[in-house]
């Protein structure tokens, strides 16, 4: 066999998982994709990519087999107006996966597995103001996450870091901050804030009416990290041998209002906003990055506008091939 490092990328049809794969092949590595579905927008640039349910556990024991490192990025989800309706499909789609994706890594002797947690592990109650301080690692606890998706993100950390202590495995536990570009999900009700709001200022721009609608009135906050940032931190961290969780996202914070202009701007139009009753998720969200920075000596180097400018031109893209085949 090759002295190639064979690394298992779970989730290698959807966002971050498909990124994922290209990272890595360009790293030198042997790779292999498992997904339940294809990838959605590009070839997978995998070297073997299985279509393979792995909520099932002797799905996760083949998908496993050979190899060295895993990052498990397989998950049900998507945006807060999926995550906050979907809380007992959330659960056990999400247990079976990570445990049976934990359980065979150990099994078939993977040395390292990466999870991927979330910024929405964070307590609701230290998120209560637009204007909120950015959350360390440790804030994870006293433990109070809004969504049944974070309960359980917070769970399979816990899963991770017993694993590393009692078992033969390297765990490394990653908490992403809205992570964004292109390549991702960007209509039919999955889809994030910023693919979201890039669609609708490319349909008001497209089609000549410029309203936008806004879930709430727009003030809630956020950071956004671009996805050629996540993927360098990523590797990174999976190469440390740091085991704790670990933020990874930019710690510059926007509201929804100033990052629906900014994606305006970049479009080139003037738009209205339309604020409406619908799921905001947590007041206010920012990443404390004093960890990363001593942990991985690096910080995440691309501007949102940057990141906007790429995402936008890609969804735009969509967008417009949408309008063309609806008026054909
Ligand atoms: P995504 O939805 O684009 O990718 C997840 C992939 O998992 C999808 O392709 C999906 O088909 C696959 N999957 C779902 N159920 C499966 C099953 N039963 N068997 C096999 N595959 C299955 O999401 P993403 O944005 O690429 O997120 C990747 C990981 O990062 C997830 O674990 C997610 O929870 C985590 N995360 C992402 C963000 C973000 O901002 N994108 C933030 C926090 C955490």
């Amino acid at each position: 066999m090759s002295t190639q490092t064979r690394v298992l990328v779970t989730g290698a049809g959807g966002f971050i998982g498909s990124h994922l794969v290209k990272y890595l092949k360009q790293s030198e590595y042997w790779v292999r994709g498992a997904d339940i579905k294809n990838p959605g927008f590009d070839e997978t640039a995998a070297d073997e990519f299985e279509l393979l349910d792995l909520r099932r556990w002797e799905n996760c024991l083949q998908a496993t087999q050979d190899i060295d490192e895993v990052y498990a990025l397989a998950a049900d989800m998507g945006g807060m107006g999926y995550i906050s309706s979907n809380h007992a499909q959330i659960m056990r789609n999400n247990n079976l996966l990570d445990i049976h994706t934990l359980d065979a890594s150990r099994i078939n002797g993977v040395s390292r597995l990466m999870y991927p947690s979330s910024a929405c592990v964070y307590p609701e109650f230290l998120q209560e103001e637009a204007d909120v301080t950015p959350l360390k690692e440790e804030d994870a606890y006293p433990a109070m996450p809004q969504d049944a998706y974070g309960w359980q993100k917070l769970i399979s950390e816990r899963t991770c870091m017993h694993f590393q202590e009692e078992f033969d495995i390297e765990t490394r536990v990653v908490r992403f901050h809205n992570i964004f570009g292109p390549f991702g999900t960007w209509d039919g009700g999955r889809e994030k804030a910023p693919a979201a709001l890039c669609r609708k200022v490319a349909v008001a721009k497209l089609t000549g009416n410029p309203e936008v609608e806004i879930w709430g009135d727009g003030e809630q906050t956020r950071s956004f990290c671009y996805i050629d940032d996540c993927l360098v931190g990523l590797h990174k961290l999976m190469r440390s041998d740091y085991h704790q969780p670990l933020n990874l996202g930019q710690d510059r914070m926007v509201t929804i209002n100033q990052l629906v202009e900014m994606i305006a701007e970049i479009a080139g139009i003037q738009i209205k906003r339309k604020h409406i009753p619908g799921p905001q998720g947590v007041r206010g969200r920012n990443s404390d990055n004093t960890r990363l920075k001593e942990v991985l000596n690096w910080e995440p180097t691309i501007s949102l506008e940057e990141g906007l400018a790429r995402t936008y031109a890609w969804i735009e893209k969509q967008v417009q091939a949408k309008l063309d085949r609806e008026h054909e």
